[in-house]
């Protein structure tokens, strides 16, 4: 989708800086972090929202949970602590309608 703003970083069109990367899924540091750590893992593939999983994007899911282990591994989190979170519409303040997970950490929350 052109007018997405997590569709065009993960066709680097627009600038982020990247922590992770593999040919279905991107990771980039939040613009505006809330903890020290805040890292979004995102699927380069435009999906909405939790919503709008289907069973075959269930691998995809994994993945982006597994990169974000890897991840707190990498920033030496894993073993302090961290949050992972997928906002899901209006009520959970998602404003980005593409599906992410917040990597939240380095401090307590
Ligand atoms: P959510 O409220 O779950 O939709 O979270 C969207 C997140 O995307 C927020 O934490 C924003 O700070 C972050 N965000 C928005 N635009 C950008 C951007 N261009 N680069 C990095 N993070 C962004």
């Amino acid at each position: 989708m052109t007018d997405c703003i997590f569709c065009q970083i993960a066709a680097k069109k627009l600038s982020a800086k990247i922590e992770y990367e593999d040919q279905e899924i991107i990771a980039f540091d939040d613009i505006a972090p809330k903890a020290p750590i805040h890292i979004l893992i995102i699927p380069k593939k435009h999906l909405e929202s939790v919503n709008h999983l289907k069973a075959v994007d269930s691998k995809l899911v994994g993945k982006l949970v597994l990169a974000a282990q890897k991840i707190a591994k990498e920033k030496k989190i894993d073993r302090s602590g961290y949050r992972l979170v997928f906002n899901t519409g209006p009520d959970s303040g998602q404003i980005v309608p593409h599906l992410h997970l917040h990597l939240l950490g380095g401090g307590k929350l």
